[in-house]
């Protein structure tokens, strides 16, 4: 199956960048589409509404930009749960994948896909936090604003950050995706320092919720290839969605899984329930008619996100551990934005609290 890949109907250039070597990159991979200069990255999307009817999400229009604020940023987590101590590079702002349960829906609002494309700016930044704290592990990814992938086969960007980061002691790069867009570093150097790591889900999720990605096959055919190349690998399950078979179909790609990529090569595997944003369900079902994922039964938690019901998500959480420890006793498993509570009722242990869980992350790389 042949798999489609973005190409922006238009795009937008700030005049700033406007003969940037990457942007002259990224447009001579794009000949054909229509270009417009503007002044200002804000003004212009505070100003300019498209109309959403003139492209698809695989088409959505592309604006090249001077990235002015810091590229590196903590990711935000949420209140009164553990997270990971993680820390997000800005460079693409949002997505074309389509997924009907995505925050950046909302988060971004926003039609079009942002690129950022001073590299220049982006490494001399690293190079001094990364200098300035010698003795800090950073764990950094790309793939929280947008897929870490989803642009490389126009923007080229993983193949100058699997090289950047191939001499960094106090640091690993992961690159999380659903594509399987590997060929830019897939050869490069890496040095042990990039992580690629794979969103997967249920056979069931993936083709309903994920409409516009490549199959959870595709997927591990890619992970395969990056495992052969000497790449950690990494598994995201996150948002695991419940649905009356879904204690077969989940288990059912652990075992794909294993099928394929070594435990030994697995860094870790991240789990994380179905959760958003109240205000995020009129988008989903504005965006998502055929979506059933609001009609679960999910309620407000202590961070005033909806998710289904503690019992629920402990089940789920504990099903799925035991699964993959079955399997790869040794492969570290870790939960995404829940309760110490959580912790301990599905795994039998918790690190306690943020600063316990990033130290044990921070132990792996
Ligand atoms: S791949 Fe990730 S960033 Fe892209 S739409 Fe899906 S959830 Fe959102």
């Amino acid at each position: 199956m042949s798999i489609s890949k973005y190409k922006p109907l238009e795009i937008f250039i700030e005049k700033s960048i406007v003969s940037h070597p990457v942007t002259s990159r990224i447009l001579s991979k794009l000949p054909e589409q229509h270009t417009r200069q503007i002044d200002d990255l804000s003004d212009f999307i505070a100003q300019y509404k498209p109309n959403t009817n003139d492209f698809t999400p695989l088409t959505k229009p592309m604006i090249l930009a001077n990235q002015k604020s810091e590229f590196l940023k903590f990711c935000p987590g949420t209140q009164r749960h553990i997270c990971c101590g993680y820390q997000i590079l800005n460079l693409v702002n949002n997505c074309e994948i389509n997924c009907s349960y995505c925050i950046l829906q909302g988060y971004l609002n926003s039609p079009f896909i942002t690129v950022y494309v001073n590299t220049e700016d982006l490494f001399s930044e690293l190079d001094q936090k990364l200098t300035q704290h010698p003795a800090k592990i950073f764990r950094i990814g790309t793939g929280e604003l947008a897929d870490s992938l989803s642009t490389d086969h126009l923007t080229e960007y993983s193949r100058e950050l699997v090289s950047f980061f191939k001499d960094k002691k106090n640091c690993l790069l992961e690159l999380k995706t659903k594509t399987t867009l590997i060929n830019n570093f897939i050869n490069e150097p890496h040095n042990g320092r990039t992580v690629v790591a794979w969103s997967m889900n249920s056979a069931k999720v993936a083709a309903r919720e994920e409409s516009a990605a490549p199959t959870l096959e595709q997927r591990l055919d890619a992970a395969e290839l990056c495992q052969d190349a000497g790449f950690k690998i990494a598994f995201h399950f996150d948002p695991m969605i419940y649905y009356s078979q879904w204690e077969k179909d989940y288990s059912a790609i652990v075992e794909k899984i294993f099928a394929k990529i070594k435990p030994e090569n697995i860094v870790w595997i991240s789990l994380g329930a179905l959760r958003y944003p109240p205000l995020l369900d009129k988008t989903i079902r504005a965006n998502h008619p055929h979506s059933k994922i609001v009609y679960g039964e999910l309620f407000p938690g202590i961070d005033g996100k909806m998710r289904y019901f503690k019992p629920l998500r402990i089940e789920m959480f504990g099903k799925m551990y035991q699964w993959i420890k079955k399997i790869a006793p040794d492969v570290f498993v870790y939960l995404c934005m829940e309760s110490s509570e959580v912790w301990e009722k599905a795994f039998g242990w918790t690190p306690k609290n943020s600063a316990g869980l990033k130290k044990r992350l921070d132990q792996l790389v």
